[in-house]
């Protein structure tokens, strides 16, 4: 660990952008029961959908007697939608300090839990780029699966990047466990939505702004 870190990976809700607004995702979500045919689906499956495991979606999916992946593909749908909205209004947007990772001079990528299509989205609309790589979710049950706290598409971002010493940057305890499986060091960005946090291991590195990133490398 520690200096010379060969590439850096950002995770992107709450350390690029702004998270979605809680409220915008459960609507979106309810309104993905009703296009599968649910009108009024029990507000606990709603919020369970906000982030399921693959059991808890088909447990749901069944109940209602909906095919999970046409539950989740609506689910997904919805969500890029309201999103989408979000960055066009400027609610969900850039945090200003994103300024620094333009100092940056090794290879950068984005590894999300966010759509991939809504990560495009960010990328279009909301003054980021000169990224190499950058991945989200697949809309599909998979994605599910490989979503942190998997590795899947942090190692596939730094295999990409050919580095073999990257910094992970990321605001949630599912980005310390993806970084630890991956065998990667991370920044804990610890902004005001994060200051009760408590991750699972101790970062390598703490900090309260993208400002402090390049001095770690
Ligand atoms: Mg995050």
């Amino acid at each position: 660990m520690g200096t010379n870190y060969d590439a850096v990976v950002f995770d992107n809700d709450g350390v690029l952008t702004t998270p979605t607004d809680r409220d915008v995702l459960l609507a979106a979500i309810a309104s993905a029961f009703d296009d599968v045919g649910v009108a009024d689906p029990p507000r606990e499956h709603v919020e369970t959908l906000l982030g399921p495991t693959l059991s808890e979606l088909r447990r749901i999916a069944a109940g209602h007697e909906v095919d999970p992946a046409t539950l989740w593909t609506a689910r997904e749908r919805a969500a890029v939608e309201a999103q989408l909205e979000e960055i066009l209004t400027g609610r969900k947007r850039r945090y200003d300090d994103v300024e620094a990772v333009d100092s940056i001079d090794v290879p950068t990528a984005i590894v999300s839990n966010n759509q991939h299509r809504t990560i495009a989205n960010i990328l279009e609309h909301c003054e980021l780029d000169g990224f190499e790589v950058w991945y989200g979710r697949e809309p599909t049950l998979e994605g599910i699966e490989r979503k942190k706290p998997a590795p899947y598409y942090l190692e596939r971002a730094i295999d990409d990047l050919g580095a073999t010493d990257p910094l992970y940057v990321g605001d949630s305890p599912v980005d310390v466990v993806a970084s630890e499986a991956a065998g990667v060091d991370v920044a804990f960005v610890r902004r005001d939505h994060r200051l009760a946090a408590d991750p699972p291991t101790e970062p390598q590195h703490d900090i309260d702004s993208l400002t402090a990133l390049p001095e770690l490398l």
